[in-house]
């Protein structure tokens, strides 16, 4: 590689060694040639074009789908001291002068543009007459007709091959089917470019799948082992969303719905506290996915089952952009399958479009029921073999037990034939444990050979079965019979006692292993937290005073470097990863303080609690819950409420959820004398037993507070 690039790595960006195949696609770019690129999510895609851009003389011109992209990527740029510019609608007309002067004059190194902007008449003939260095197309799979992100405007930039012969292209997606693939290249023009197909593990991510039991506990379960972290919660619809956010809310947890249906406002207001903020939780249907480039986004949950494995792939892959452990956990039941059908049914599109769809939910299924290691399972659908299992996904941490059901599946499939495959799940269920109940009756069901054949096994253990059978594509889901099952063709072996049948046996609740052995939330230790806390409300306070994500400031991993290294120079601080020389200027000096001068920075540890503090009970955490999460004395919270109170940060609902009748009497304590208010410990044993003290202090901050006012 040439030394150039290794210089500009470190002193730009900060970094010390390219990584992957980024050095062969630099070079590659540097020296002119054309190149697709496929690498996952969090790969390190942008440095691809960012470097040959720095290297090659004029202006780089970056094509990107979405207004947010462009902002963050510009923000980063600026904040490595590199002269990025975004032209999109948000602009004025005397803005977008300015901007175009300043491109002829030389003085912008890259270009971020929409590619409706871009492929404009005049525009193209603005830069015909520049000297262009290179066109990078970025999340190129937008040119696929058959993705969610489809862009029409997409198929106008082949045309770009035409018109600028001489320029390198080069496309960058994170898709990982070959079909896409095939119609980037083929779109775009690209015939002449070179491959650079990466791996698409996502080495840092662990996988979990569990059966859907109470998909709501179940997530608090899960949720509760991360709190602090920020997340996307996925579910299939609107009111699901709606409802979810709610509920998270009211249970401790920081979160927001995102949806289509949400006026556009309120849905930008979202993203961009989910981007600027920490620890939120996006509540959100698919509507939430391309544009967010949080790095430390550590878990994706989904609460409903994707479409394929495209999707659960996408997906989940927006969790740990930043290589720090992250989680990717789905609850999955049958109810799941019917829903997808039936949107599959409902949905436009022809007959063969209908069953490649049907092919996809089967593979997703055939994941959930998968009993061999995930990752191998998920990276072989897209033709990548791992040699080994994972040791990093339910699977391989857990094992997977598995039984013979060679016998009960086909009582199953029998009890199915019998009863015409026209019912559901729970009364084949009645049927197999001999429930003489009145659907039975009604039916006559009881009068089948099947009839309580079924009591070895226990409820749950039978629709496990009915579910597992359902995934493995034994049996059918009969849209046009109400969601009954059917038997498919290729149980006729099983049922003619040709084969056997290995399933799993689902894990109950209480007996599963706790979440996850990545454990993402325990990325610092106790000890070092309070300096985390320190360097994390510095990172907040600039990022502020430069309005810009905090994770653009520097990302966590930078962060964490430092606390591990702990830098007493600048030239010591020079060489940790992520620290490039602008931003060594800028901001060495104040992390170096934070980090050598434990005292002095404790000051701001307090004023970072504090501002934790107010947004947990604001978003309804009650005392409690928030002296659990920020780990402090109960007490020290009260305390700190009723300071937020005073200073009018918090009003006294936001802060505690008290009775009416209680808060009354405790109001008309404090006022019964004349004169001042006297102390909380004064009028305390009134209350011994009934509330905490810490509530008084409160009630009695929000009384000074009104008085005062
Ligand atoms: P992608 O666009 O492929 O999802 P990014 O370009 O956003 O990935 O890179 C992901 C993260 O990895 C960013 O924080 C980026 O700065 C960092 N990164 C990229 N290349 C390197 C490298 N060679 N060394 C260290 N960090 C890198
Ligand atoms: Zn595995």
């Amino acid at each position: 590689m040439s030394s150039a690039a290794s210089r500009i790595l470190k002193d730009v960006f900060g970094y010390d060694a390219f990584r992957g195949q980024q050095a062969a696609i630099i070079q590659r770019v540097a020296e002119g040639g054309d190149a697709l690129v496929l690498m996952p999510t969090g790969g390190g895609k942008s440095l691809c074009y960012q470097v040959p851009a720095l290297l090659r003389e004029g202006l780089a011109v970056v094509v990107s789908p979405l207004i947010a992209l462009m902002e963050d990527q510009v923000s980063t740029l600026d904040e490595l001291g590199v002269a990025a510019v975004a032209l999109n609608s948000s602009l004025s007309a005397d803005e977008q002068r300015e901007v175009a002067e300043r491109i002829r004059q030389g003085e912008i190194k890259l270009l971020y543009v929409a590619p409706e902007r871009l492929v404009q008449p005049r525009m193209l003939a603005f830069l015909q007459r520049l000297q262009i260095a290179l066109f990078a197309i970025d999340e190129a799979h937008c040119v696929s007709q058959w993705g969610h992100d489809f862009r029409p405007e997409y198929l106008q930039l082949g045309q770009l091959a035409e018109l600028f012969p001489n320029v390198p292209r080069i496309a960058l997606t994170a898709t990982a089917d070959k079909r896409t693939r095939e119609e980037i290249a083929q779109r775009l023009h690209l015939d002449q470019a070179e491959r650079f197909l990466s791996s698409f593990d996502r080495p840092n991510i662990f996988y979990r799948i569990v059966p859907k039991d109470q998909p709501r506990k179940q997530l608090l379960a899960f949720l509760a082992e991360r709190k602090g972290d920020a997340g996307i919660v996925y579910c299939l619809s609107r009111k699901k969303v709606d409802e979810v956010a709610a509920f998270l809310s009211a249970q401790g947890f920081p979160a927001l719905p995102y949806h289509a249906g949400l006026p556009s406002e309120l849905r930008s207001y979202h993203q961009k506290r989910f981007l600027n903020e920490e620890g939120l939780i996006m509540v959100a249907t698919i509507a939430f996915g391309m544009g967010i480039d949080k790095p430390n986004v550590r878990f994706v949950a989904h609460l409903d089952l994707p479409k394929s494995l495209e999707a659960y792939y996408q997906e989940t892959g927006r969790a740990g952009r930043d290589g720090l452990p992250a989680d990717a956990w789905m609850a999955y039941g049958l109810q799941d399958v019917l829903l997808l059908k039936q949107m599959l049914a409902n949905s436009e599109g022809n007959d063969r479009h209908k069953r490649i769809e049907q092919h996809k939910l089967e593979a997703m299924l055939a994941l959930c029921e998968e009993i061999r290691c995930r990752r191998q399972a998920l990276l072989a659908y897209f033709d990548e073999e791992l040699a080994k299992p994972c040791g990093h996904c339910d699977n391989c941490i857990d094992g997977v037990q598995t039984w013979d059901a060679t016998e009960p599946a086909r009582q199953a499939l029998s009890a199915i034939y019998r009863n015409g495959q026209r019912y559901g799940v729970g009364h084949l269920v009645d049927i197999l444990l001999g429930r003489e109940n009145d659907k039975i009756r009604a039916s006559g069901h009881q009068h089948l050979a099947v009839f309580g054949v079924g009591k070895a096994l226990n409820e749950g253990e039978w629709r496990s079965l009915f579910r597992q059978l359902v995934g493995r594509g034994l049996a059918d889901i009969d849209l046009d019979g109400f969601g009954g099952l059917r038997l498919s063709e290729t149980c006729r072996p099983l049922l003619r006692g040709e084969v056997t049948l290995q399933l799993r046996r689902d894990l109950k609740p209480q007996t599963a292993p706790k979440a996850s052995a990545s454990a993402a939330s325990q990325l610092v230790r106790a000890d070092e937290r309070a300096t985390w806390e320190a360097l994390r409300a510095l990172r907040r306070r600039l990022a502020e005073e430069h309005e810009v994500p905090p994770y653009v400031i520097f990302p966590d991993s930078t962060l964490l470097e430092m606390l591990r290294s702990q830098p007493r120079t600048l030239s010591d601080m020079a060489r940790v990863s992520g620290v490039g020389a602008r931003k060594l200027d800028r901001y060495g000096e104040a992390f170096l303080d934070v980090l050598n001068q434990g005292e002095e920075a404790a000051p701001a540890v307090v004023a970072d609690l504090r501002h934790e503090l107010v947004s947990l009970a604001r978003a309804g955490m009650t005392p409690a819950q928030i002296a659990n999460q920020l780990k402090c004395a109960e007490k020290s919270v009260y305390n700190l409420l009723a300071e937020a109170i005073t200073r009018n940060q918090l009003s006294l609902e936001q802060a505690l959820d008290l009775p009416e009748e209680l808060l009354g009497e405790i109001q008309d304590a404090f006022l019964d004398g004349d004169g001042d208010l006297p102390p909380a410990a004064a009028i305390a044993p009134m209350f011994h037993g009934r509330v905490e003290e810490g509530v008084l202090y409160c009630v009695r901050a929000a009384l000074q507070s009104e008085f005062e006012l």
